[in-house]
């Protein structure tokens, strides 16, 4: 059994994501080689190199793979995945994106959002929104799999280097799709899906100048920021801060809900925080029941208050 990794990057660093995946690789087999594509990334390229236990680091450097765009990437994976038995990407939007392509061009099922390898052809995951776990054999000769990182440890960085092998690959989807604009917006907090604090804000926010509320618990706590459909739908937060089922999947270690009821849908992408800590006015809030915590009240009171006793705490009131 030999194994490829894809490393999911955004041409800066090399995203955490790809530790859990190669991580996850590693329980299957130890013959794992990861590939990193891209435009001109060798600093990205030596990060990867030093994820302890690889066989090989793959790197195709061509200028239609610069912008991670998904159609050239996928052809380049499907090209290089026929030598191996697992590829492997995680289930975030990259992977999403990307391996479906894979797996149509290899003409072979995929596996979604893996939580658990039970043997290198036996795989569990999530389905209802998390309501069941579905243990899943596949049968076909090349096993496409997207990986919850959330459910993985990280794979080690060492000092040691994985042997570096620069291949030129030869693309022809170049023209299906091409690269238009990045809006990117600034922000110091840490990244949602990693962070080891979450703080959430729901529809109860009731407008997005109230939003602010979330951003002052969040910046109190260095926490992420995250928020129910409801909140996105609704135009209180933007659209990459939805933690759910159509969202991100988030297990931090202490994940804030405020103002939200506890859909299943939206606990689908929270559930597995360590700590959970609800704030809601209506006592039989679904969110209740899976919280370690709870307050009832009005967050438009309980909030502050938070803040303040934090400020005191840190000694600053
Ligand atoms: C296919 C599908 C996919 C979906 N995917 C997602 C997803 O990924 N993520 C997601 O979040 N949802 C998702 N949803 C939507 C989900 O079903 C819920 O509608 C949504 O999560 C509700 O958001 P909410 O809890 O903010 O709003 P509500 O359900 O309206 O809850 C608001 C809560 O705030 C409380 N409240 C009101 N005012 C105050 C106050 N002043 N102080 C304290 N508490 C107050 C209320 O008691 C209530 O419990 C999906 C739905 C479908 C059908």
């Amino acid at each position: 059994m030999n194994i490829l990794v894809i490393a999911e990057h955004d041409n800066r660093i090399l995203k955490p994501s790809t530790l859990n995946t190669a991580a996850a690789a590693q329980k299957i087999s130890a013959n794992v080689d990861l590939l990193v594509a891209g435009s001109k990334i060798d600093s990205i390229v030596q990060a990867a190199a030093s994820i302890e236990g690889l066989e090989r680091v793959l790197y195709a450097d061509h200028s239609a793979l610069g912008q991670n765009l998904a159609e050239p990437l996928a052809e380049l994976i499907a090209t290089l995945g026929k030598g191996y038995t697992h590829i492997l990407a995680p289930a975030s939007a990259f992977g999403k994106n990307c391996l479906p392509r894979v797996a149509a061009l290899l003409n072979v099922g995929q596996l979604s959002d893996i939580i658990a390898i039970e043997s290198p052809d036996t795989f569990i995951r999530p389905i209802y929104a998390g309501n069941a776990l579905a243990t899943i054999k596949s049968s076909d000769p090349i096993k496409v799999i997207t990986i919850r990182t959330t459910a993985f440890s990280s794979a080690q960085k060492g000092n040691k280097t994985a042997p570096i092998e620069k291949i030129s690959p030869s693309l022809s989807i170049t023209e299906l799709s091409s690269f238009v604009e990045r809006i990117e917006i600034p922000s110091e907090r840490p990244e949602l899906t990693t962070a080891k604090v979450v703080v959430s804000g729901g529809r109860a926010l009731g407008s997005k100048e109230n939003f602010a509320l979330v951003e002052q618990l969040a910046d109190k706590l260095k926490a992420a920021i995250g928020a129910s459909r409801a909140a996105v739908d609704a135009g209180f937060a933007p659209n990459d801060y939805q933690v759910g089922q159509t969202g991100k999947v988030v297990a931090p270690d202490l994940y804030i809900a405020l103002g939200i009821s506890g859909a299943i849908q939206h606990l689908a992408g929270m559930k597995d925080s360590k700590v959970i800590v609800a704030i809601n006015k209506d006592e039989e809030a679904p969110i209740f029941q899976v919280a370690d915590y709870g307050l009832v009240g009005d967050i438009f009171e309980l909030v502050p208050q938070l803040i303040n006793a934090l400020d005191i705490a840190k000694g600053n009131p």
